[in-house]
């Protein structure tokens, strides 16, 4: 007979914290969304389950569901142990940060197959890689792809004339282009210099414009072969994070606001589900990278 309480899952371990004496509560990241189980005796010493269940691993899960609380792990295998993110304090960094993010845009129950291949994929790389900065900017933009915060910059998303700007961003020449987080993209000169005293606008150099071109339309084997000066990868990755920062902090509000409009509509059978950060937690975490 098939116990139908019991069910097997991939998943990551974003996160981890302590409950009672021995047991931990596992944030995972699976193809199904993120979840949160619980793994029993996780702490003893003894227990088989632990080595599989470490931050960053990867592992094959069999569990119980729960009606009254967290799901349970009743075994697991692990797929990738990620060792290296928890030995190497640079690698363990960059991988804290990607779980974070991703923990971060993604509310329980929400995500799926692609942003678990992605972390994933993410993670592997992190164990071996020599440019983790620069992976970590292409993981930013697959991310932000994935959550539905693609940033533009191919057309310019300014205003001009009562209408749309729509310029196709040619990175080239000495006047700066804008980043314009508000808008969801790059500013052609023109616009940025109309829109400059916006206070979410800063300017982006041609050099940036042209690396976040590459980070969005290249694959990551592709992007790490390029020259990128340390003078550009800091300005490339302070402007991710002025991107990033802005969609984590709006969205703490816009999320309580769409869920509020969603009750309001509930029996018009309209239904919006943004993806929404937990609220409450600090930026912190990003201003370190
Ligand atoms: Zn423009």
């Amino acid at each position: 007979m098939i116990n139908e309480r019991v069910y097997r899952s991939e998943g990551i371990v974003v996160h981890r914290r302590n409950q009672g004496e021995a047991d931990r509560i596992l944030t995972l990241c699976t193809p199904q969304g993120k979840v949160q189980v619980v793994a029993k005796g996780a702490r003893k010493v003894r227990s088989r389950k632990a080595g599989h269940l470490e931050l960053f691993a990867h592992a094959q899960l069999t569990l119980a569901r729960s009606r009254s609380s967290w799901d349970i792990v009743t075994q697991a295998e692990t797929v990738a142990p990620n060792t290296a993110l928890r030995g190497d304090l640079v690698r363990g960094t960059y991988a804290r940060y990607a779980v974070e993010l991703y923990d971060r845009f993604i509310a329980e129950g929400e995500g799926g197959p692609s942003l678990f291949d992605l972390l994933a994929r993410m993670l592997a790389y992190l164990c071996e890689e020599e440019r983790l900065d620069l992976l970590a900017r292409a993981y930013e933009q697959r991310l932000l792809m994935l959550v539905g915060f693609r940033p533009e910059w191919e057309h310019c998303v300014g205003e001009r004339g009562g209408g749309l700007c729509e310029r196709p961003l040619d990175p080239h020449g000495e006047r700066p282009f804008g980043l314009d987080p508000e808008r969801g993209g790059g500013l052609c000169p023109d616009c940025y210099h109309t829109h400059r005293q916006e206070h979410a606008v800063v300017p982006l150099s041609p050099a940036a414009l042209q690396l976040f071109q590459a980070l969005q339309r290249e694959p990551f084997v592709q992007v790490r072969e390029m020259p990128v000066s340390p003078v550009l990868l800091e300005e490339v990755e302070r402007a991710a994070r002025h991107y990033i920062t802005y969609y984590l902090e709006r969205d703490v509000q816009t999320g309580r606001f769409m869920r509020r409009l969603d009750l309001n509509r509930q029996g018009e059978g309209a239904h919006i589900d943004p993806p929404s950060a937990p609220a409450g937690k600090a930026v912190g975490p990003l201003s370190k990278m």
